[in-house]
């Protein structure tokens, strides 16, 4: 049984998720405070997310649950009293995690507080300070070069102080207790591929479990980078014995190709699953071999975790122009990409759910498979032949060792053709689950 919608109708879900993106795209998040808060919020009118806020001084392994932030406003004036910077036109004009400030300066001290992309001076860049008590605006480079020594108002209406972590997540349960995780960060305010899009494709995927009865367990995890994924693992550490794979879903929206990264061990079923369902989708993509950077798998590979978790985005973190600035906004995501993103997950996920080992009830030569109906006498049948070879395939390698991925693998036929072989000849009698 596939256990999800295969017949969905995925350019009416990308037009969907690029609706849910744009939705959230206004809102200032950050790894916590009411701008991440209102992004679940906003999930759970979605899905049935649930909340969790983990107080501020909380102990994370190697790791504090910081203060939290929270901003309401920040600006640059000019001695005519002009605003010349401005957050409310744009969340990525302050350094994220600003302290408060509210003083007058002159050109020279602001100076070491403004922050640009000299070789891209039309955009802002995206930068934070989570971990050091800082302040700063991110303006374009443009902007700077028509700042004159003045004397400059410079306003940051933040707060941090004690209050909580939030994560969301939501558990879809399996017939096995063995767990699957979705993991997308949820930290970056007005960024569209990182990560907007990884939200709305986890969102998506969490729709389509729901409707489904899926054999494993599902935990949709919707947490800020970094301190909230490691906030998440120390919070679960008991559970992580049940996760049998991962995937990190981050960067799904803009119009590069498909990049798997394999996880730490680097030939688990889910490197496995997903490079299988890439090679046999037609399409050029990447494999990025295992690194301890990047986005939250990092975290997952540690030496205590450990877990099977891979990564898969569309053009990698860095690798594309716009990451963290502030072209990284709503017209370099595409429905299209949003939804093809999906397909490949959706079908990863379907392989992982339909991958059993089977036993030949007729071990001792091939079974006569047309006195069973299972054998075309004649054509018509719209590939008839590699349904054949694949079914010769299955009842061959069907010994109780190897999976229908090895079995795919082996015969270089694609998984869903093998999958089902495997459910026509079981139906028939002739194999059986192990
Ligand atoms: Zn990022």
């Amino acid at each position: 049984m596939l256990p999800l919608h295969i017949d969905n109708d995925f350019s009416a879900l990308g037009q969907r998720m690029y609706a849910l993106a744009e939705r959230l795209f206004p809102i200032c998040r950050s790894i916590t405070g009411n701008g991440l808060r209102e992004t679940l919020r906003i999930l759970q009118q979605e899905i049935p997310l649930e909340l969790f806020e983990v107080p501020t001084g909380t102990p994370a392994f190697d790791w504090v649950v910081p203060r939290e932030w929270n901003i309401r406003d920040a600006y640059i004036k000019n001695s005519r009293s002009e605003k010349i910077v401005d957050f409310q036109q744009n969340n990525l004009h302050v350094l994220n995690y600003s302290i408060p400030i509210n003083t007058r300066m002159s050109l020279e001290e602001l100076r070491p507080h403004l922050f640009t992309l000299p070789d891209k001076p039309e955009w802002i860049p995206y930068r934070t300070s989570y971990f050091n008590d800082n302040w700063g605006f991110c303006i374009t480079h443009q902007q700077l070069e028509m700042m004159p020594d003045d004397d400059y108002e410079v306003v940051i209406d933040s707060s941090l102080e004690p209050g909580a972590l939030s994560y969301g997540e939501l558990t879809i349960p399996g017939e096995s207790e063995e767990q699957v995780l979705l993991f997308a960060h949820c930290c970056h305010p007005s960024l569209a591929n990182d990560n907007l899009s990884g939200i709305a494709v986890v969102v998506e995927l969490a729709k389509m479990l729901s409707a489904s009865s899926p054999r494993f367990t599902y935990r949709c995890i919707f947490a800020p980078g970094t301190i909230g994924c490691i906030t998440w693992l120390s919070q679960n550490k008991p559970e992580l014995s049940k996760v049998k794979l991962g995937l990190v879903a981050a960067v799904l929206g803009d119009l590069g190709q498909l990049t798997y990264k394999k996880t730490r061990a680097g030939e688990t079923l889910i490197d496995r699953a997903a490079l299988h369902i890439l090679r046999h989708r037609n399409m050029t993509f990447t494999t990025l071999e295992f690194s301890p950077y990047g986005y939250d798998e990092r975290q997952f590979a540690s030496p205590g975790i450990n877990l099977p978790v891979g990564r898969l985005t569309r053009t990698p973190n860095g690798k594309y122009p716009e990451y963290h600035t502030s072209a990284d906004n709503m017209s370099l995501i595409t429905p299209d990409a949003l939804a093809d993103s999906l397909t490949a997950y959706n079908e990863i996920i379907t392989l992982i759910e339909n991958n059993y080992v089977y036993q030949s009830n007729f071990p001792y030569c091939e079974p006569q498979l047309g006195k069973r109906g299972l054998y075309r006498t004649t054509g018509g049948h719209a590939n008839a032949e590699q349904r054949e070879l694949a079914m010769l395939w299955v009842l061959n390698q069907s010994d109780g060792q190897h999976d229908l991925l090895d079995i795919a693998e082996r015969s270089d036929i694609p998984f869903a053709t093998i999958a089902s072989a495997a459910t026509e000849l079981a139906a028939a009698d002739v194999i059986k689950k192990v």
